[in-house]
This record gives C-alpha cells, sequence and structure tokens, in this order.
C-alpha cells in the first residue's frame, strides 16, 4: 500500500488529501500539522475550513484511508511519498520584505524530512514557492541524505477556494514537473499513478521542475492582472457613462479573450493574489528585469487603487463624511462560499471607512466575529507603492463596528449598506424591507455588482455600482 504524507492541514492540504483519499482507497493518506487545534478541528464535526462539499467527502474517508494527525514525525517517517503544504507568505522583516516568499515553514519541513528519514522518499511541492526552490530543498534533504534518495517534484495546486473540491475532482490541469534523470522520470511516474486514478491522462502535463515551480506564479499573475485590467476599466466606464458589465460581455465574445474571470468588482482577495505577484516582482528585480517586475507591479497598484476608489466614493456620496453613520458591511471573506479573510479588500474597505469614524455593522455568513477582530486590528504591511489607503485608522479601541446576525439586523438604522462579497443569499433579500429600515436617504454601494440597480432605484435606494453609470 503507497503511503502519502501530506504536512501542512491547510486550505490546500486538507480538501487536497481529501479528494486523494476519496479517489485512491488503496493509498493511506495522512494529514499533519504543528497546529494541535488545526488537527483537532480536522477530526471533529466542525472542519476548521468551509468547502462546499468538503464535509461529506472527509466523513466519507477519515478512519479508513484518511487520518489527521499531530504525529508530524512518525507520518513523515513513514511515508513513500510526502506533500508540502505548508504556508508561503510575503516575508514582513529583513531580505526581499514585503515582496519575497518567506519559506520559513518550508525549510523547517525540509530539515524535519531529512532528520527522520529512514527510506527513499518522494518529496512534492504542494505549497506555491519561487522559481528555484526545488534546488535549496535538495541541499537541505541530500546534505547528510545517510544513503537515501530524495526525489523533488513539483506540483502546484491550482484549485479556488470555494470551488476547492470540484476543481480537485475535476481539476482542469494537473501539472508535475520534476528532474530530468532516470530517478526523476521515475518519481513522476509514481505522482502521474495516483493522480491517474481519476483525472483523464491528456489534463496530466509534465514540465522540468522550474517550468512547473514558474507555471503556479504565473497563473495567478495571469488571473490577478485579469481583475485589474476589468477593475481600471471599471473607474473608467465610471468617468464615462460606460457599463462595465456591457463591456465585459462585448470583449469577452471574442473567442481569444474568452468570458470567465471578468467581473468587475471592489478588487480582489485572497491568501494567493497579492503574495504570488509580489513574489514573482521580487524575483524579476532579482533578475535585473526591472521593467518586468514594474509591470506586474501594477497589477497590485491598480488592486489597491479599486480598494481606495471605493471607500472614496462611499464617503463623498454620503455628502463627504460618514463620521458616526452607521454602515452595514454585507460580506467580509475575500468570496463566496468561503470563510477565508485573508487580503480580503473588506479589511481595507472597514479599516478607511472606520477611518472616516463610520460605525459599522458587519455580517457575513462564514466568518467569525474574531476573525473579524483579528483582522481589523491588524496593521496593514505597507510596500513601496504609491497609492495610500485611508490612513488614519481610529486606534483599536476607539473604532466602533460589532457583527450583526444577519443582514437585516446589520442594515437596521443604517444610512449606507456596502456589500463587499457575491454570496448568493445578497441577491435574494427583500430590499425593500430593508429600505423601510434604513435612513434616509439610503445609500447601497454593490462592490461586486450583485444587485439589480434599477429596481432598488425604484424603491428609493441612491445606488453606486461598480463600473456602472452612477445614479441618473
Ligand atoms: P494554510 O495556512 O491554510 O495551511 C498551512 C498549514 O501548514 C498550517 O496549518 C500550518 O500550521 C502548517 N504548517 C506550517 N509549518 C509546518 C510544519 N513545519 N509542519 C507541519 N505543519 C506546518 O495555507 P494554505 O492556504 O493551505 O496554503 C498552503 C500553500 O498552498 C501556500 O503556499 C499557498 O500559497 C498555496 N496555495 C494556496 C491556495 C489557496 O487557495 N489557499 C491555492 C493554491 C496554492
Amino acid at each position: 500500500m503507497v503511503k502519502i504524507c501530506c504536512i501542512g492541514a491547510g486550505y490546500v492540504g486538507g480538501p487536497t488529501m481529501a479528494v486523494i483519499a476519496l479517489k485512491c482507497p488503496s493509498v493511506e493518506v495522512a494529514v499533519v500539522d504543528i497546529s494541535e487545534a488545526r488537527i483537532k478541528a480536522w477530526n471533529s464535526d466542525q472542519l476548521p475550513i468551509y468547502e462546499p462539499g468538503l464535509e461529506e467527502v472527509v466523513k466519507q474517508c477519515r478512519g479508513k484511508n484518511l487520518f489527521f494527525s499531530s504525529s508530524v514525525e512518525k507520518h513523515v517517517s513513514e511515508a513513500d511519498i510526502i506533500f508540502v503544504s505548508v504556508n508561503t507568505p510575503t516575508k514582513t522583516r529583513g531580505l526581499g520584505a514585503g515582496k519575497a516568499a518567506d519559506l520559513t515553514y518550508w525549510e523547517s519541513a525540509a530539515r524535519m524530512i531529512a532528520d527522520v528519514s529512514k527510506s527513499d522518499k518522494i518529496v512534492v511541492e504542494k505549497s506555491t514557492v519561487p522559481v528555484k526552490t526545488a534546488e535549496a530543498i535538495e541541499k537541505i534533504l541530500t546534505h547528510n541524505s545517510k544513503g537515501i534518495s530524495f526525489q523533488i517534484l513539483s506540483n502546484p495546486e491550482f484549485l479556488a477556494e470555494g470551488t476547492a473540491i470540484q476543481d480537485l475532482l475535476s481539476p482542469d490541469r494537473v501539472l508535475i514537473g520534476g528532474r530530468e534523470t532516470p530517478g526523476g522520470s521515475k518519481a513522476i511516474k509514481a505522482l502521474k499513478d495516483v493522480y491517474a486514478q481519476w483525472v483523464p491522462e491528456d489534463r496530466i502535463i509534465t514540465a522540468n521542475l522550474w517550468s512547473a515551480e514558474l507555471s503556479k506564479l504565473a497563473a495567478n499573475a495571469f488571473l490577478a492582472q485579469r481583475i485589474s485590467s476589468v477593475n481600471a476599466m471599471s473607474a473608467l466606464c465610471e468617468a464615462t457613462g460606460a457599463d462595465v458589465s456591457q463591456v465585459s460581455h462585448a470583449i469577452g465574445k471574442d473567442t481569444r479573450i474568452g468570458p470567465k474571470f471578468l467581473n468587475s468588482s471592489v478588487g480582489f482577495g485572497g491568501s494567493c493574489f497579492q503574495k504570488d505577484i509580489l513574489n514573482l516582482v521580487y524575483i524579476c528585480e532579482c533578475n535585473g528585469l526591472i521593467e518586468v517586475a514594474n509591470y506586474w507591479k501594477q497589477v497590485v497598484k491598480v488592486n489597491d487603487y479599486q480598494k481606495s476608489r471605493f471607500v472614496n466614493r462611499v464617503v463623498s456620496s454620503m455628502f463627504n463624511t460618514v463620521s458616526g453613520k452607521k454602515i452595514a458591511i454585507l460580506g467580509f471573506a475575500f468570496k463566496k462560499d468561503t470563510g477565508d479573510t485573508r487580503e480580503t479588500p473588506a479589511i481595507d474597505v472597514c479599516k478607511g471607512l472606520l477611518g472616516d469614524k463610520a460605525k459599522l455593522s458587519i455580517y457575513d455568513p462564514q466568518v467569525t466575529k474574531d476573525q473579524i477582530e483579528r483582522d481589523l486590528s491588524m496593521s496593514k504591511f505597507e510596500w513601496d507603492h504609491p497609492v495610500q489607503l485611508q490612513p488614519t485608522v481610529p486606534a483599536a479601541g476607539e473604532q466602533i463596528w460589532d457583527v450583526s446576525a444577519d443582514a437585516y439586523e446589520a442594515v437596521k438604522d443604517a444610512h449606507g449598506l456596502c456589500i463587499l462579497t457575491e454570496w448568493d443569499e445578497f441577491r435574494k433579500l427583500d430590499y425593500q424591507k430593508i429600505f423601510n429600515s434604513m435612513q434616509k436617504p439610503a445609500f447601497v454601494f454593490d462592490g461586486r455588482n450583485v444587485v439589480d440597480a434599477a429596481k432598488l432605484r425604484e424603491i428609493g435606494f441612491i445606488v453606486y455600482a461598480i463600473g456602472k453609470p452612477l445614479d441618473p
């Protein structure tokens, strides 16, 4: 029986391994983590992350061929294939701070693998890492290899949060990069055999290690660039009377462009897009490719600009001050169908409004008060971009915000309502009831283009929607 161990039981490690266990009943999968709380949650009825379909898959496999454990070293030493899916955040201090990937967790995992291994291992980079990371990992693993062979593969994960299980069950592609040596080819085949249990052969593609590593950064950079492109257009639409949805529809009909990922919004978030682009920027700078670095930097700058544009629109529409006014925030997660708030645009928008002394009432179906508390108290890490969000956020104790049990409670007596996440339930709200319970004039600021602006205007709302003609 092939034994797989995954180091890191997070948003990637948990769902990915659950699907491997589901599709490969003859493989034993152990997911390990240094966070005992996370492992405890994976073994409980309250999984540590929310993903549609995840609970069913975990419940089907847990205790059979899927195990969540804190015994990291034991499972690593027993495994044939070790996935490393630890976090690789942006460095916050020292060389490359604000751009480079922090590989502290990766290095510590690699050192532990080297220490505890007693048999040959395939070590798979599942985390998103800078191109050439495998070279460093090889040095760590083989430094004192005790005659053990380590083969490093790059197998970046392309799942999107909110659709992770669907993406894993039916991936557009599985990418496996390895050394072009007999050992490398054998390792690639072993990993291919795992995925081949459910992924069609033409969707499993192989590459050299550096292409595979770089492809993940490139994919996220292209996706984020697409969002910043449409968001840049949304600003121009607002200035000219064009409608960004109509522009997206028109350009998306061009088969060279395609219709997907052309929705304008308050900005992209999530733990990956910004982090991976900054990482790309750093790699370009390290290679002396300054103009290329500047090109990718602009994607993040436009994203920051979009968030500050939204805040400015809220404040300027509400007669240039929101001081003491209640504003309802509907949606805090960075996208629908997830409870993840990492780098969510809601953080910057809320901080901007709190900076202008608004009173916020926040509602998100999957985000807890503790998460919001943590997010709003963290200071934004500034890197060298000139676009400043509202700089004067009141000290934590002076901030006035609370969390509501539902959307109707959040909007009661509010002067304005901001939609920051595209949860389906926000499309179905009774907006007449909401209008009746709000202060007048009642403002709606739709950061995700989920409401029917014309209908809301008929009710009496003043509506601002991203990239749409302003209230007539
Ligand atoms: P996460 O923070 O949710 O999970 C990482 C886990 O690794 C944590 O639970 C942490 O405790 C654990 N960990 C860290 N060091 C460890 C060690 N030495 N031993 C055991 N456990 C350790 O992160 P994530 O969102 O799952 O992302 C993991 C990687 O996958 C990142 O590189 C990310 O860029 C990449 N990725 C993320 C997504 C996504 O949508 N979240 C998609 C594709 C790729």
